[in-house]
């Protein structure tokens, strides 16, 4: 099976089990696991922040931030595709107990402009505006990389009016990499930034969120309070750490492979998609002209051993990632071919 269906669907290398295999660990909840301390350590630091936390996952990074950031009641302003809406499980609402107000960003980007736009006075009969949170990049927006300087204005407009920031950083090492921008400076302006390592960067879980001293502390007792806090997770956060050594320069890799898979569906009839969109790894398809939905075309492509994703009723999205290599691209591009010729 080609998996194109997600970044997350990467298993750990040889080379990566055998550092899970040999890595030092200790109680994470006292502190004590030597391998969490110093993927933390190297995580703040890489992320230019004076503090951070490994947790199981990024949703629990969102999730915790929202509620270390916000009272219940309060407003976090995203964009409409945002994964804090989507894909938490109303998690926001369920656990913060913040409202979301949504903005009709572009590819899941919006300007400071469209900020200002949203921003009101204190008034007493509105939730109160309380923190702005983005995505690096944007997932629903096509893998989109949010420019530096729309990130820095958007904070800027932000801080000004009294709100935190969050950076849900996902696939931010995608943008650092496609960009040639560092992920110190794209979390510059942000209160708060998690990166995930069980995505592009292939590790089986694990999520660092970074902050100020007092946010991390507070994050600290939200981890407990939601049994984010875990024993010998060194195990885990080896992984993580290997990861930063050996798997981010190559999601170029996984740029150059989704461009060329973008590139052979433009050449697809029936298949809509615009190449020069994609900048990272998530490639998102219209397949309406072709007469097929989203879900059958998967469903039919599942049978010449290729997994994508129906994101739409005629939206389909592929994922490049460590475990799909160039000829395995073409081999996809061969199948989405023979799924359409074999008719629907
Ligand atoms: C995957 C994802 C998350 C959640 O991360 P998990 O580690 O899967 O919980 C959050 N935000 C975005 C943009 C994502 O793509």
């Amino acid at each position: 099976m080609i998996d194109l269906f997600s970044d997350t669907k990467t298993r750990p290398t040889a080379a990566m089990r055998q550092i899970m295999a040999n890595a030092e660990v200790g109680d994470e909840r006292a502190n004590e696991d030597p391998s969490v301390n110093r993927l933390v350590a190297r995580c703040a630091t890489l992320l230019g922040k004076d503090a951070a936390l490994y947790l199981p996952s990024g949703t629990m990074c969102n999730e915790i931030a929202l509620a270390v950031h916000c009272k219940p009641g309060d407003e976090v302003i995203c964009d409409a595709t945002a994964h804090v809406i989507g894909f938490e499980g109303g998690g926001p609402a369920a656990l913060a107990g913040v409202m979301l107000n949504p903005v009709a960003g572009t590819r899941g980007i919006f300007s400071a402009a469209q900020l200002r736009e949203k921003l009101h006075s204190d008034r007493p009969y509105a939730p109160r505006q309380r923190l702005i949170e983005v995505e690096q990049t944007a997932n629903l927006g096509g893998g989109a990389i949010w420019p530096l300087s729309t990130l820095q204005e958007v904070s800027k407009v932000a801080h000004a009016a009294g709100l935190a920031t969050h950076m849900d950083g996902a696939r931010l090492f995608n943008a650092s990499v496609a960009s040639g921008i560092a992920v110190v400076d794209y979390a510059h302006g942000f209160d708060s930034v998690w990166i995930d390592f069980s995505k592009g960067l292939g590790a089986p879980g694990g999520a660092v969120l970074a902050g100020s001293r007092e946010f991390i502390a507070e994050a600290q007792r939200w981890q407990f309070r939601i049994g984010g806090a875990m024993r010998q997770s060194g195990i885990i956060a080896a992984a993580c750490e290997y990861a930063l050594d050996h798997h981010i320069a190559r999601l170029a890799d996984d740029h150059s492979n989704a461009k060329r898979l973008a590139g052979g569906i433009a050449q697809i009839d029936g298949l809509r998609i615009d190449p020069t969109l994609v900048e990272t790894n998530l490639v998102y398809f219209d397949v309406a002209a072709s007469g097929w939905n989203a879900e059958k075309l998967c469903a039919a492509l599942s049978g010449h051993k290729v997994r994508m994703g129906a994101m739409g009723t005629h939206t389909i999205r592929a994922v490049t990632h460590l475990d799909v290599d160039r000829a395995r691209i073409d081999m996809a591009l061969a199948a989405l071919r023979d799924a359409l010729n074999a008719g629907v």
